[in-house]
C-alpha cells in the first residue's frame, strides 16, 4: 500500500496521458524539483520530453500501468479518457487523483449531466438518446435547433452535429447503430465562460475567477481573464464550481464550462477534471498556475495563490498555423507582453493543438488585443 500526504519535492509523480496538458504539469513539477514520469501509447510525446521517464505502452496494458504506478508516490492524469480499469490497476500500487470515480463520472457526457442535475446543479437541457424513436421524442420536447453529441469520447467538438430539422438527427443516429448520444436544446448563449478551480484533500478550494472563452469550430479559440460580465456571475459561477468540485470529491484541478445565456443565467455545458486549455493563460498571469495547482492538490501540499497579477489573453495556435509553412515566430514575440507556448508537436495537422500566446496587460481587452495581434503577426514562411 502506498504511503500518505504530504508528497514531498524530490519524490516521483506519474502522469497518465501525454499532451500538452501533461507537459505543463511536468514543467510545473520539475520546477518544483519532482522527478515526473509519463504513461501512454505513443513516444517522444510533448510530456515525455520534458519528463524524467516515458513510457510506452497502451492504457490497457495493465501490467506496464502497475509498474508505472509502482514508481511513483501519486498517480494523475491529463487526459480524462483514460480507461476505467487503467485507473483502478494504477490504484493498487499509487494513490490515484483525482479518483477514478471523477474520471468514470466525467468522461461519459450522460453521466456527467445526469450526476449534475441530480445535484440541482444547472445544466443545459438534455435527453438521452439510443434510437431513432428517442430522438423524435427528444425533438418533440427540447425542440430545435439542438446539438447531437456523443455520449462517449467527446472533446473540442468531436462527435459533435448541429441540428436543424428532426431528419438531421434521424440520418446521424441511424448511421452510427449501437452509438449512445446526447440531445441538447441549442443555447443562444451571450457569451461561454469558465471557471478553474483546485481542491485539496483537505477540502481547500482555490479558483481563478470567471475566464471568458470565445471558440471557433467548436475548438476553443481565445481565452480573456477576468471576463467583461456583470459582478454577480463570477460569485454564482464559483459557488456552482466549488459545489461541483465538492460532491464529486475532487482532489486535483476541474474546469466547468458554462454557457451564460441571454437571460444571465449560467448554464454548465461540461467538466474536464484537470487543467483546461481556458486555464493555460494562468502559467503567465497569476501566481500558482493551474498546473502548478494540480501538483500541490495531488500532492497533499497546501493550495497556492490564485490571484491574477494582470489581466491576460491566450489565443490558441492550431496546426492551420503551419498551412504555408512555419509561422514567423519573431513577428509574435515583437510583442514584449507576448509569451509563446509551443508543445513540441512534429506533426501540425489542422485543427491540432500546437501551442499558444499568452499576453498580459492592463485590461482584458487590451490583453486580448496583443494576443490576436501577435497570432495575426504569423505570416508561415513559405517552405523550400
Ligand atoms: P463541447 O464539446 O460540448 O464543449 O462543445 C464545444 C462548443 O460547441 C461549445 O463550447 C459551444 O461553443 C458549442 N456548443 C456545444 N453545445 C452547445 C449547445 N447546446 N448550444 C450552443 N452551442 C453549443
Amino acid at each position: 500500500m502506498y504511503r500518505s500526504d504530504p508528497i514531498l519535492p524530490g519524490s516521483a509523480v506519474g502522469v497518465l496521458g501525454s499532451g500538452q496538458l501533461g507537459r505543463m504539469f511536468a514543467i510545473a513539477a520539475r520546477r518544483m524539483g519532482y522527478r515526473v514520469h509519463t504513461l501512454s501509447p505513443d513516444s517522444d510525446t510533448p510530456t515525455g520530453q520534458v519528463s524524467d521517464v516515458e513510457i510506452n505502452a497502451p492504457y490497457d496494458d495493465l501490467d506496464a500501468v502497475r509498474k508505472f504506478a509502482a514508481d511513483v508516490r501519486v498517480v494523475t492524469f491529463e487526459f480524462e479518457n483514460v480507461p476505467a480499469a487503467t485507473a483502478a490497476a494504477a490504484a493498487e500500487r499509487a494513490a490515484v487523483r483525482p479518483a477514478g470515480s471523477v474520471l468514470h463520472t466525467t468522461q461519459n457526457r450522460l453521466r456527467e449531466k445526469t450526476f449534475l442535475a441530480r445535484h440541482g446543479i444547472p445544466v443545459t437541457p438534455f435527453r438521452p438518446v439510443r434510437s431513432v424513436a428517442d430522438l423524435r421524442t427528444a425533438v418533440a420536447e427540447l425542440g430545435l435547433p439542438a446539438v447531437l453529441k456523443t455520449a462517449d469520447f467527446g472533446y473540442d467538438g468531436k462527435g459533435q452535429t448541429n441540428l436543424k430539422s428532426a431528419a438531421d438527427g434521424e440520418a446521424a443516429v441511424l448511421k452510427s447503430p449501437g452509438t449512445e448520444w446526447v440531445y441538447e436544446a441549442f443555447i443562444d448563449f451571450d457569451r461561454e465562460v469558465s471557471v478553474v478551480a483546485g481542491r485539496g484533500s483537505d477540502g481547500s478550494f482555490a479558483h481563478w475567477g470567471v475566464i471568458e472563452n470565445a471558440h471557433r469550430n467548436h475548438i476553443l479559440d481565445v481565452s480573456v481573464a477576468p471576463a467583461g460580465v456583470p459582478p454577480a456571475v463570477p460569485r454564482e459561477a464559483v459557488e456552482i464550481a466549488r459545489g461541483i468540485l465538492e460532491q464529486l470529491g475532487v482532489v486535483g484541478v476541474l474546469c466547468v464550462e458554462f454557457f451564460l445565456t441571454r437571460a444571465g443565467k449560467l448554464l454548465v455545458n461540461e467538466l474536464a477534471p484537470r487543467p483546461h486549455n481556458s486555464g493555460h493563460l494562468t502559467i503567465d498571469a497569476s501566481l500558482t498556475s493551474q498546473f502548478e495547482q494540480q501538483l500541490r492538490a495531488v500532492c497533499g501540499l497546501p493550495l497556492g495563490d490564485t490571484r491574477l497579477l494582470r489581466p491576460a489573453a491566450m489565443a490558441n495556435l492550431l496546426g492551420d498555423e503551419w498551412r504555408h509553412g512555419e509561422p514567423t515566430w519573431p513577428a509574435a514575440l515583437a510583442i514584449g507582453q507576448v509569451k509563446l507556448h509551443l508543445y513540441g508537436k512534429a506533426d501540425p495537422r489542422p485543427g491540432r493543438k500546437m501551442g499558444h500566446l499568452t499576453a498580459v496587460a492592463d485590461t482584458g481587452a487590451e490583453a486580448e488585443k496583443l494576443a490576436r495581434a501577435a497570432r495575426a503577426a504569423l505570416v508561415p514562411v513559405p517552405r523550400g
